[in-house]
């Protein structure tokens, strides 16, 4: 078995998840960070939440000191791609890692719809990546530990890729914790 550990930035508004960013590590030392070029930079500049904690993380352009105006996504950073640039990748990344693979995200039920919809509905998912994604959140209850007691992130939290990471510890901490109950 590979585990995939992963973790989006989206914009979502109760009706729809659109991606920001996605962070994917697996178990055999890949990684993959991109950026979706295509998201409505206005609404997550107009998103409090979002412009403090994710918009930061993000390559931004930023105006030269004096110049009017917005800073917006630099569209010529390697990490922002087209949206089904970035669909091809990741099921590239997934598929790489074999037919044994496993996804795993924090409170993931919406990073696996939106991770689902790079391929469209739902029918369109490209064989060989999984239909679910395994909660890191599911497995701490199962131990019957508190929330409390994950370790914590200790950088650039709600940046894709770091969350990914993090999540990728968090899990294999839980795996010995589960191995040693
Ligand atoms: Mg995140």
């Amino acid at each position: 078995m590979t585990a995939i550990d992963y973790d989006l930035e989206f914009l979502e508004d109760g009706r729809t998840i659109e991606l920001i960013s996605i962070g994917m590590v697996a178990d055999d030392g890949r990684e993959l960070y991109a950026v979706n070029a295509e998201f409505d930079q206005a609404a997550v500049r107009g998103h409090p939440w979002l412009r403090g904690n994710v918009w930061p993380h993000l390559p931004v352009v930023q105006n030269p000191p004096g110049v009017r105006g917005v800073d917006r996504l630099d569209l010529d950073d390697p990490a922002v791609r087209p949206r089904a640039q970035i669909a091809r990748a990741v099921a590239d990344f997934i598929l790489a890692a074999g037919p044994e693979v496993e996804l795993w995200a924090n409170y993931g039920a919406y990073d696996h719809v939106c991770l689902a919809q790079l391929w469209g509905p739902m029918v369109a998912l490209p064989e060989g990546v999984p239909m679910f994604t395994h909660d890191i959140q599911q497995e701490r209850s199962r131990l019957g530990l508190p929330v409390g007691a994950l370790p914590a992130q200790q950088e650039s939290e709600h940046h894709a890729l770091a969350d990914a990471r993090h999540n990728q510890i968090v899990r294999r901490w839980l795996a010995e914790r589960g191995r040693s109950a």
